[in-house]
């Protein structure tokens, strides 16, 4: 089975996703995390992403749809892949239907996490806080003028996949405002 999980930043699609994999031993491709990682161990494409991130805007399609296709093609799902923030723009959601069906996959379904943007504020200001608070550094793109930009690509690129994947008959949606576990046993629920 391979989902996504659509919404816009702090909606909790990383939390979600790591609950799917501990419970349905599914494998998490999060494009956010390997872009920081590559950030991180300094590569070529790590350097050349790592002010339009911080930023809060999107990396091109190009790099992202690459990461993705590299990951699909070293295989090794047995319960499926979670796309976590992939795909987030129209480009990048015909190119994962064409990477699928070059691989003989379907794409079983598109699980949309419902949020309002209060939320998603405080979620991600308050994990910022608690970073710190932690000892740690908060993320580069946690910080409220990032937040904004990444706000704003989300519903001018992302949010038009939520009437795509409608369309297509794969679009499920769930009240992202419940608790962690409740809106686990939604996805549960929707999953076909
Ligand atoms: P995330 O961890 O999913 O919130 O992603 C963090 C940042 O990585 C985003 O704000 C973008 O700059 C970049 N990013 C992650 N996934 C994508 C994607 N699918 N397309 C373009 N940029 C992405």
């Amino acid at each position: 089975m391979n989902i996504i999980l659509l919404g816009p930043p702090g909606a909790g699609k990383g939390t979600q996703a790591q609950k799917l994999v501990d419970s349905r031993n599914m494998i998490q491709l999060s494009t956010g995390d390997m872009l920081r990682e590559a950030k991180t161990s300094g590569t070529e494409m790590g350097k050349m992403v790592a002010a339009v991130m911080d930023r809060g805007d999107l990396v091109t399609d190009e790099i992202v749809i690459g990461l993705i296709r590299e990951k699909l093609e070293a295989g090794g799902a047995t319960g499926g892949f979670i796309f976590d923030g992939f795909p987030r723009t129209l480009a990048q959601a015909d190119a994962l239907g064409d990477l699928l069906t070059e691989m003989g996959q379907t794409l079983d379904d598109v699980v949309e996490l419902q949020v309002n943007d209060e939320v998603l504020v405080e979620r991600i200001l308050g994990r910022a806080a608690e970073a710190v608070a932690a000892g740690g550094t908060a993320r580069a793109d946690d910080n409220e003028e990032s937040l904004k930009t990444r706000l704003m690509a989300y519903y001018k690129q992302t949010s038009p996949l939520i009437g795509y994947y409608y369309a297509k008959g794969q679009l499920q949606s769930v009240d992202g405002l419940d608790t962690m576990d409740g809106v686990a046993s939604s996805i549960s629920d929707v999953l076909s």
